[in-house]
């Protein structure tokens, strides 16, 4: 998703550009049942998706809006409420499948002049003086005068351009699932702060919720061999029944959580993006408008060196790019890292002064918006 957005926005702004992806995405057909993988994608996010003009495709062909969240801790029961209204919005975001914005952008590459090599996966690369060589497994080697990494968070590119990432695993998984509830969703984002971690219940276009039900690894997997009858009822338990009984849920998939970042988002004549440079706690929902948001910013730089007749892969222009989404990416990855930690740490005391926390969060208006513009970009 990251990676073919920013083939596109780069193409948009006059670059020559090859997309090399290993995979062809999964085609979306607008009958079929939602997919498991949804994002709650922010408003930047959205506008960005705008600006490369696939948003109103995407918006038009599935996508959930929602206008409040709710997000409370079971120990205390506190409880942070947002309301689009409040933030002078119609909505505070989009519950979309991952499937869908991915194959809408892959549909827009080719009419923006973007060469698309598919299957190609990309083996290792040498930077020489003025370009970059890739070799493809059975292809022809492939040069450019920039390559940007955006191969997701097990990026070996990255390592092969010699940076480093850091960060810890944080040994649960998330299990994911469509549910159907006995009370509607109300357009509403819950989430839960349990002992086990949090569970999320998204609202989805069809008046199911999208479950993201992070858990310590060995009870994931307790979770992940329960019959369909007995997750509907521990997935209502860890939801507190506030969306009422859950009753009924398509199988369930998992995805393992880290927490990483990488040393530099520059090296040489290559940037990272996208989960290749941060991989954050889905608590937040942020991820992928993390990554959207690093495009903008490089599509941004590049383009402004550019138009000022400048090598845009001079190594300050490429720097500038680097630090300022290294700086942003790596302050939101330490703030939700902080979140979970708060959350899951259990003592008597802590309970009480988190509960405490929280509600004078929800009660001072100015921080609370500080924290909404902040999540919506
Ligand atoms: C449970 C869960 C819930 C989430 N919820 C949200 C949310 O609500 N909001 C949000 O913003 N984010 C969310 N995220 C995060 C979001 O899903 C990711 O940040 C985002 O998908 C990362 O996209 P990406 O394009 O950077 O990487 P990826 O999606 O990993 O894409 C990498 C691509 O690179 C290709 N590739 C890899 N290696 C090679 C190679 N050698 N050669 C060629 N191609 C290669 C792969 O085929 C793949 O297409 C969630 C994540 C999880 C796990």
């Amino acid at each position: 998703m990251v990676g073919a957005a920013c083939a596109l926005a780069l193409a948009r702004r006059g670059f020559s550009v090859a997309l090399l992806e290993a995979r062809e995405p999964q085609a979306w057909h607008a009958g079929e049942p939602e997919d498991l993988r949804v994002i709650a994608l922010a408003p930047s996010s959205a506008r960005l998706l705008d600006g490369l003009g696939v948003w109103r495709g995407i918006e038009a062909a599935r996508v959930s809006p929602y206008a409040h969240m709710r997000v409370w801790d079971a120990a205390s029961g506190a409880e942070l409420a947002f309301d689009a209204t409040r933030q002078g919005r119609a909505q505070l975001g989009w519950i979309v499948e991952n499937k869908l914005v991915a194959w809408t952008l892959w549909n827009a590459l080719e009419a923006a002049g973007v060469r698309r090599v598919c299957p190609a996966q990309v083996e290792s690369f040498t930077q020489r003086e003025d370009r970059v060589v890739l070799d493809l497994a059975g292809g022809e080697p492939l040069s450019a005068a920039l390559l940007v990494i955006a191969d997701g968070a097990g990026s070996r590119l990255r390592e092969q351009a010699g940076i480093a990432a850091h960060g810890r695993d944080y040994h649960q998984r998330a299990v994911v699932a469509h549910v159907a509830t006995e009370r509607a969703h109300e357009a509403t984002a819950w989430q839960r702060f349990t002992q086990e971690g949090p569970i999320a219940l998204l609202p989805l276009a069809d008046g199911r919720s999208s479950i993201v039900w992070s858990l310590p690894e060995a009870r994931a997997r307790e979770v992940l061999a329960l019959d369909d009858a007995a997750f509907c009822e521990a997935a209502g338990v860890a939801s507190d029944f506030r969306l009422g009984r859950v009753t009924t849920t398509t199988p369930r998939a998992s995805f393992p959580l880290r927490l990483q970042v990488a040393e530099r988002f520059a090296a040489g004549r290559c940037v990272l993006l996208g989960d290749a440079a941060h991989a954050v706690h889905p608590l937040a929902g942020q991820g992928a408008n993390i990554g959207l948001r690093d495009v903008a910013e490089l599509a941004g730089v590049l383009g402004e060196a550019r138009d000022a007749g400048r090598d845009f892969t001079a190594s300050h222009i490429l720097q500038r790019y680097a630090r300022c989404r290294r700086s942003a990416g790596a302050l939101d990855a330490r703030a939700f890292d902080a979140v979970e930690r708060m959350f899951a740490w259990q003592a008597p005391g802590w309970t009480a002064l988190r509960g405490l926390g929280v509600r004078a969060v929800d009660a001072l208006g100015p921080l609370k918006r500080a924290l909404a513009a902040h999540a919506a970009g």
